[in-house]
């Protein structure tokens, strides 16, 4: 087998082309076309579908001995558009100088395009030795559902360390916190608003909810890499006419949570607290933490590989959006180290006339190059 080479530019406009707003997602078309060329260059590849042509898919090389292949991840599907005008045609991915413009471009096509690129280029010399898996996943957008789905059905083989490409603009991030939202809501009994003494305020209710909100204290106060955990109201819902006694309210709350805090323990924590006020409380997105500590061989095996590109040793340092890294790194068996780094301008995820910088991702290309070979000897 001879070396192929991939342009990573081309393929990232390559996919840019495929819609795969999620929702509704709808991501076989792009999957089926990663897929394709990762077979003609000799990886054997599997898809997965969650749902309806919402389909995921690994692809594996290598001899599968002793040490298992290193893992690279991204996902196909994008954010909506919004509702501001583009001014540059989302799914051409036109360019302008250095800039690709395209949904998708930073998060994280881009990324794909380049783990897939050096993974095609390596592919004669991968086969010979621990390998690399490649997961692109659909439906990351809301809630993880494709990396989620593979975890659960235990689709995922082995790995011996992750990859996660989403945008950080090549600096290499050792985690994220995690994210728990809960809905709570209140009830009582509607009544004439002339006459509330009769009926039993669910708003009211509410309010003494949010007071004890206020005073909640997370199990652990702080992380040494992540700082605090947080928790926000977000959105607030109650009462149909304002000369009725409102009968329901509803609030939704986002907590950002540090390692060590369980998601299913936080929950009842939450309903413990609010049971004196008749709250009911419901977890409705959980995606766990990702961490390694700074410390880990291989992570400063990563550390060692970006700085002369970054032009300095890299800092311990977590990423403030979640990732598809969690619940894979659950689905490998939970001990295995992760980065989060890939071409991407984190600042310009899911914003209008997002972009990728062409120098970021032909060095990107090189980054994994590097780390792909490093993982094999
Ligand atoms: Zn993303």
């Amino acid at each position: 087998m001879t070396a192929a080479r991939i342009d990573a530019t081309a393929l990232t406009r390559e996919l840019l082309a495929f819609n795969t707003i999620n929702p509704p997602g709808m991501e076989r078309a792009c999957a089926r076309h990663l897929g394709a060329i990762l077979e003609q260059a000799g990886y054997k590849v599997e898809y997965h579908e969650f749902g309806e042509a919402r389909t995921s898919l690994i692809a594996q090389i290598g001899d599968q001995g002793s040490k298992a292949p290193i893992c690279f991840t991204g996902h196909i599907d994008t954010v909506p558009l919004g509702a501001a005008p583009w001014t540059h045609d989302a799914f051409a991915g036109e360019t302008d100088g250095d800039r690709m413009y395209g949904r998708g471009s930073t998060d994280m096509k881009s990324g794909i395009a380049a783990f897939v690129a050096a993974a095609v280029e390596l592919a004669p010399h991968l086969a010979r030795s621990p390998g690399v898996t490649l997961i692109i996943t659909a439906g990351e957008e809301i809630g993880c559902e494709g990396a989620r789905y593979l975890a659960d059905r235990k689709l995922l083989d082995r790995a011996g360390a992750l990859v996660v490409a989403e945008p950080t603009a090549n600096y290499p991030y050792i985690g994220h916190k995690g994210l728990a939202w809960f809905e709570v809501e209140t009830h009582g009994v509607t009544a004439h608003g002339s006459m509330p003494e009769v009926g039993e305020n669910a708003i009211v209710k509410m309010a003494h909810v949010i007071g004890d909100l206020d005073r909640f204290r997370f199990p652990i106060e702080s992380h040494a890499v992540m700082g605090k955990p947080t928790l926000n109201v977000g959105t607030i819902r109650g009462g149909l006419n304002t000369n009725s006694v409102p009968d329901e309210a509803r609030i939704t709350i986002d907590t950002r949570t540090v390692p060590g805090i369980d998601h299913g323990h936080l929950c009842r924590s939450l309903e413990s607290l609010l049971a004196p006020r008749g709250a009911k409380v419901r977890k409705i997105v959980d995606c766990a933490a990702l961490y390694t500590e700074p410390s880990n061989e291989w992570v400063q095996r990563v550390f060692e590989a970006c700085t002369p590109l970054l032009g300095g040793r890299p800092q311990p340092k977590t990423i403030t959006f979640s990732t598809d890294g969690a619940d894979l790194k659950r689905g490998f068996g939970g001990a295995i180290p992760a980065v989060v780094l890939g071409p991407g301008e984190p600042k310009l995820a899911h914003q209008t006339d997002e972009w990728c910088s062409l120098e970021r991702v032909g060095q990107s290309v090189d980054l994994f190059r590097t780390l792909m070979l490093d993982w094999q000897s």
